[in-house]
């Protein structure tokens, strides 16, 4: 990717024209088809009409920030200064860009293959180069000497993402530890994507690289209000992380959006004062969500490869079609009316990544969106209908 006219349209938007244009169910962008807790957006009622209007804070509400640090405090044992070490942005998105502008600049930035799309805009942006270490079907490990074969003098930092989006990997302990060993061994920062971090399921746990001994004074804990509240179009972000790294983070936002939305900045402090229950309940449902999905899937003839977190499925289809997957998942969506993503958009090579026969698919659905898929997967696979 070497220039912006090498990315065209997000295969997020074009995937759900589709889907609207054939009348199908949107498995495909990883959003929920259903509201964040009344509460919350009760709140976001409130402070509209409350006078919080005008622009925040750059750097975020304060008792928004002080929210931040004491849900990590008490959630992952890590302890940041309200006002020094965290900082709100226009959704995770604008976290990770700022981080990668402000600290990666003319560098290079490793993460895992495949990948959230979006990052590689961030690297052209930086002037970084933008590598990738693969992450291996069907358990998504990596090698870890080809991380460190990746490594150069010019390695500004590592992008880590987990729980992973689009694998549904969650990183283990011993997977942390052996990413740190090279961080530090090599002077690098870890910058991270947690936005799944409340989504795991059975006995993976999300372990943040900054609760790694030795990792928070060079880790940049990146996440956001999205996923684990279900308000995807809020985009209020955050960063969390020492002094120095994120004060330069702050430039940036500041040059560029100046501050997140206000009132909804409001709603996130009511958010993350939600109780323990609200973590474990959504736990519980993604799980009966992810299985009810997987089952179906696996009847239509998919082959699904087992989440550990996060809100998607990556299924394989060669058994069903050896068409590409961008073919595939058009194809799919038009007929079977359920609509999903091709892999090969989370891979650099893309045309290499057509031939794997793999789609994603999200299963942040109600129970009625993924009984209705299933039902149309099912009519699709099972009763006989010929492509
Ligand atoms: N990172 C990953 C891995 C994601 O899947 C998403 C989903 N949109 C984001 C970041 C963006 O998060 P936000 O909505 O907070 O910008
Ligand atoms: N993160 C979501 C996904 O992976 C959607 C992101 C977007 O629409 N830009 O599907």
């Amino acid at each position: 990717m070497k220039s912006w006219d090498d990315f065209g349209v997000s295969i997020f938007s074009k995937m759900t024209e589709e889907a609207t244009k054939a009348g199908a169910i949107n498995l495909a962008q990883g959003f929920p088809d259903f509201d964040g807790p009344k509460e919350i957006i009760d709140e976001a009622v409130v402070a509209l009409r409350s006078g919080f209007n005008q622009y925040a804070p750059s750097r975020g509400h304060r008792d928004l920030r002080l929210a931040i640090a004491h849900h990590f405090e008490k959630r992952r044992h890590l302890s940041y200064h309200p006002d020094k070490e965290v900082c709100v942005f226009s959704g995770a998105s604008e976290a990770l860009f700022c981080a990668v502008m402000s600290l990666c600049r003319e560098g290079e930035i490793i993460t895992f293959e495949p990948f959230f799309d979006v990052y590689p805009g961030y690297a052209l942006a930086a002037g970084a180069q933008f590598k990738t270490v693969a992450l291996q079907a069907p358990h998504w490990n990596f090698d870890v000497e080809s991380l460190e074969k990746a490594i150069s003098p010019k390695t500004k930092a590592i992008l880590l993402n987990t729980p992973h989006n689009p694998t549904g990997k969650v990183f283990s302990r011993t997977e942390l530890e052996s990413i740190a060993k090279l961080a530090i061994q090599h002077d690098i920062l870890v910058i991270t994507d947690e936005v799944y971090e409340e989504i795991v399921f059975e006995t993976h746990e999300h372990i943040s690289m900054a609760q790694i001994p030795g990792m928070k004074e060079r880790t940049l804990l990146i996440t956001s209000a999205s996923k684990t509240y279900s308000v995807t179009g809020w985009k209020v972000g955050y960063a969390l992380g020492a002094e120095d790294l994120l004060s330069k983070m702050r430039i940036v936002h500041e040059h560029i959006v100046f501050c997140s939305a206000s009132p909804l900045q409001k709603a996130v402090v009511k958010a993350l004062q939600l109780p323990e229950q609200y973590y474990y309940d959504l736990r519980r449902d993604y799980l009966q969500k992810r299985n009810l999905l997987f089952d179906a899937l696996t009847q239509a003839g998919f082959k699904c490869f087992h989440p550990q977190g996060s809100y998607f499925i990556i299924a394989d289809y060669s058994d069903i079609s050896d068409s590409d997957d961008v073919d595939f998942a058009i194809w799919l969506t038009r007929n079977a009316k359920v609509a999903c993503i091709p892999l090969s958009s989370f891979y650099l090579d893309k045309e290499l990544a057509k031939t794997k026969h793999l789609v994603r698919f999200c299963f942040a659905k109600t129970f009625d969106t993924l009984m209705k898929s299933a039902k149309l997967l099912d009519q699709a696979f099972n009763e006989s209908f010929v492509r």
